[in-house]
């Protein structure tokens, strides 16, 4: 209110005039604390600023509304709800973009809220320094992932050479997106994404140790390999997303954070209390078109717990089940790498073919 209070005043005949504008800064316990500053201001530079303001807002408006945004609507400093160009709205057909411009009106950010188009940008592209920028960061607005802004590059002979070795192909590693972390460590980035747009991104070093960007939306990863798909095969980590779609099955998708310990209780929790599976729910428009999922999770126990977990809530009746093949007499080979390093593409292929409905396999 006080913002829109220094805009009247903005306005008013130019006249010499002293008056108080507040800054907003979020103090340590992050919330909004207010500090007047007392500002003076001549009738030549309220003219100045004036016309400066009416050319960058016809300037930013035009760029908006060439991407099809409609901000005649929009009030500076305030979170918009208009209709999405890219996605109509989804099936709910609501007004799922929220769009913020800048006090000065020379700057805007959007993002949509509908979970399966996610359209977010910013004018400038790199108005980093423009203030409304700066407030919306303070204001946890979902982040906007870039491959600059998270500094990745392609991949590295070392790292090619190590996939090359776990039998993943360059065409493979290409068509999705794997990159690394640039600087002096070697660390894969595996980027998660919805529409073609960059939403996450998880980290591996070759010792194994992961970590994952904040703030992303939990995802399955591949998620744009099984939009249309009937069958969807689901898989424990990225690596073995990659082993299947090198036997010859892109429409794979790979559970986000691995497996559970165990299964966690005999009731399923409401939906917004299952945060652990709240990637089923996050993609279930893609989930629940397919008549068949086959479950691909790791040989051990964690592994059969995971696929238990992902049977109850996908629905047992559709899911089948992989048994991995044996290794020697006493053990199998755990997951769909180790079977496509080990016994090659075609028993990975017919592996999977042969999955099993899981309610036969799970008897009890
Ligand atoms: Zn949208």
């Amino acid at each position: 209110m006080l913002i829109g209070l220094a805009a009247t005043l903005f306005r008013a005949p130019p006249v010499t005039l002293y008056t108080f504008i507040s800054r907003f800064s979020p103090n340590s316990h992050g919330f909004l604390s207010i500090t007047p500053t007392r500002l003076f201001i001549t009738a030549a530079s309220l003219r100045r600023d004036e016309n400066k303001e009416v050319d960058d807002y016809a300037e930013l408006k035009e760029k908006v509304e060439n991407l099809g945004i409609c901000c005649n609507s929009v009030t500076p400093e305030e979170y918009t709800r208009l209709m999405c160009p890219k996605c109509k709205g989804g099936r709910s057909m609501g007004k799922c973009l929220s769009f913020h411009m800048s006090s000065k009106r020379n700057s805007a950010l959007w993002r949509c809220f509908n979970i399966e188009c996610g359209w977010a940008g910013q004018i400038p592209h790199n108005s980093m320094a423009s203030d409304g920028v700066h407030q919306l960061g303070r204001m946890n607005f979902p982040r906007i992932l870039t491959e600059e802004s998270l500094k990745l590059e392609p991949l590295g002979d070392m790292l090619t050479a190590y996939f090359s070795k776990r039998m993943i192909s360059k065409d493979t590693l290409k068509r999705n997106h794997v990159m690394q972390m640039a600087g002096d460590q070697i660390i894969i980035a595996f980027t998660y994404r919805r529409n073609g747009m960059l939403i996450g991104c998880k980290y591996r070093t070759l010792e194994k140790r992961f970590w994952q960007e904040k703030g992303a939306d939990k995802v399955l990863y591949g998620l744009d390999d099984v939009r249309e798909a009937d069958e969807i095969i689901i898989v424990e980590g990225e690596i073995d997303k990659l082993s299947v779609e090198e036997a010859g099955f892109p429409n794979c998708v790979s559970v986000p954070n691995g497996a559970p310990q165990g299964i966690a209780s005999k009731e399923l929790l409401p939906l917004e209390e299952d945060t652990r599976f709240s990637y089923l729910w996050n993609c279930n428009e893609c989930l629940e078109k397919a008549s068949r999922i086959v479950l691909a999770t790791d040989g051990d126990l964690p592994g059969q717990a995971l696929a238990e977990e992902l049977a109850r809530r996908l629905g047992k009746e559709r899911c089948w089940q992989v048994c991995w093949p044996k290794k020697d007499e006493l053990s199998i080979y755990k997951d769909a790498n180790e079977v496509l390093v080990n016994l090659g593409r075609e028993a990975l292929k017919e592996a999977i073919e042969c999955a099993v409905p899981y309610e036969m396999q799970n008897l009890n």
